[in-house]
């Protein structure tokens, strides 16, 4: 049991001793709290935190972390941003939270005015979501339902390379890789999706016309029965962390094009300029007819994420009965989250993250590489503020994990796979300490 118990050291005297969670604390957490794709039975270890500034996360053991993941790739201007504070603790006095069935209100106009207007062209209505999984499952109720209204309820099933992630809902998780997503273990209950294999040509190598092949001949023999193509664009990340080629999503569209099927693009995990540009699409000068963000859109403040289709979906989904869109959270449109969401796009329109992503992409590029003359290594790829090691075999997540905590960093592996995904704000020293960390944790 010793490796189970959660992870709490001697106490640091600078922190009140409130901050310190007794033993009958972590013995709740252990017995009652579900972590994320963690064990009832035998939980991997939690460090408590209590504070985080900047690019550092403050354990209560006293260490301070340099944050390699962003808070799953959210916190993108760093934690506690004064700016985002501030524009949290203004809209509290004003009101929190008021139902988006028949009232409206100023911050969720701002939000919505600003993604129509940085997004890719044509995406001109927004549905606002209350998670990244939701957000998909609205994607792909509204192309279901766009086919539905024209008559063509043939139209009910969906397309996806492999290697894809897109959430834990049921929806979202039959599009997910079925062998990452665990298919097996819901296959009764999962709709068979159709799956092509995962995109081989690398971002930065020649084309390969045979990339398309097996996809182009998958739609082909389905397209009557196919509504809609769901992928990351450039990047798929939580399903294998890879990094393809734009032509092939360029092809995705030229696809979906010939074939009546309508494409959605998940950016939950590339938007707000992860890749070096602001949407990954725009890497292939692609427009989707739908489009996911989530993630980063409030900064990594809360929860919130966005579905934006074209007014030709949004007008044929309304077309016929029911004549409404059939989707309504309770939280949606929650003035608190479009408020900081409104404050981290303004960061992002005025601030230069491009800069700051062109920078990091250049030491990851220089800092990483070596990396690939280790003994465990098989890879090493890097695109905007991401990094990534691949790994020969499955690593030790809880070892590593403390290892990597020992050097003052928070890098979280899965899989083969140790990645970083910087806030923007990461300083060169900060960031060497992440690649230094990992050239050091798997020598
Ligand atoms: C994280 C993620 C999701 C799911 O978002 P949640 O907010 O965790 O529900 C969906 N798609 C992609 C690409 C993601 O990275």
């Amino acid at each position: 049991m010793a490796q189970n118990i959660i992870v709490n050291l001697i106490p640091n005297k600078n922190f009140t001793s409130e901050h310190i969670l007794t033993k009958k604390d972590l013995t709740f957490d252990q017995q009652h709290i579900w972590h994320p794709y963690t064990s009832a039975i035998n939980p991997l270890p939690c460090y408590e935190v209590t504070g985080a500034e900047g690019v550092y996360i403050h354990l209560a053991t006293g260490e301070k972390l340099v944050d390699g993941v962003s808070s799953w790739w959210t916190a993108i201007h760093g934690y506690n941003h004064p700016k985002l504070n501030q524009a949290v603790k203004s809209q509290v006095d004003e009101f929190s939270h008021v139902m988006f069935g028949g009232l409206t209100h100023k911050p969720a106009i701002d939000l919505c005015r600003t993604l129509v207007d940085i997004t890719p062209q044509g995406l001109d209505r927004v549905f606002l979501a209350d998670s990244g999984s939701v957000s998909v499952e609205v994607a792909m109720k509204m192309a279901l339902q766009y086919w539905a209204c024209q008559g063509n309820s043939r139209k009910h099933r969906f397309i996806s390379p492999r290697n894809g992630y897109h959430g834990d809902t049921f929806a979202a998780m039959s599009v997910c890789d079925p062998i990452n997503g665990m298919h097996s273990l819901f296959s009764d209950v999962l709709t068979q999706q159709i799956f092509s294999p995962a995109p081989q040509t690398r971002f930065d190598k020649q084309w390969n016309e045979d990339d398309i092949k097996p996809l182009e001949q998958l739609i082909q023999a389905h397209h009557n029965e196919l509504a809609a193509l769901i992928i990351e664009p450039i990047v798929q990340n939580a399903g294998g962390m890879r990094i393809y080629h734009p032509e092939y999503l360029k092809r995705c569209r030229q696809l979906c094009n010939d074939y009546d099927i309508l494409l959605i693009c998940d950016e939950i995990a590339t938007g707000f300029g992860r890749t070096g540009k602001l949407f990954a699409c725009e890497h292939a000068d692609v427009s989707p007819d739908i489009l996911c963000l989530g993630k980063a859109l409030t900064g990594g403040y809360m929860t919130l994420a966005a579905t934006l289709c074209s007014e030709d979906v949004a007008q044929g989904v309304c077309q016929g009965e029911p004549g409404v869109f059939m989707h309504g959270p309770t939280f949606m449109g929650n003035a608190l989250a479009c408020s900081v969401a409104n404050a981290s796009l303004k960061i992002i329109q005025q601030n230069d993250w491009q800069t700051q992503v062109f920078q990091i992409e250049r030491q990851l590029r220089a800092e990483l590489e070596r990396c690939i003359h280790l003994e465990v290594v098989a890879d090493v790829r890097v695109i905007g503020a991401i990094g990534v090691v691949e790994c020969k075999s499955a690593l030790n997540v809880a070892e590593l994990q403390k290892a990597f905590v020992q050097q003052g960093v928070w890098i979280r592996p899965f899989g083969k796979l140790v990645y970083i995904m910087p806030p923007y704000i990461i300083n060169p020293k900060q960031l060497s300490q992440l690649t230094q960390a990992i050239y050091d944790a798997l020598k």
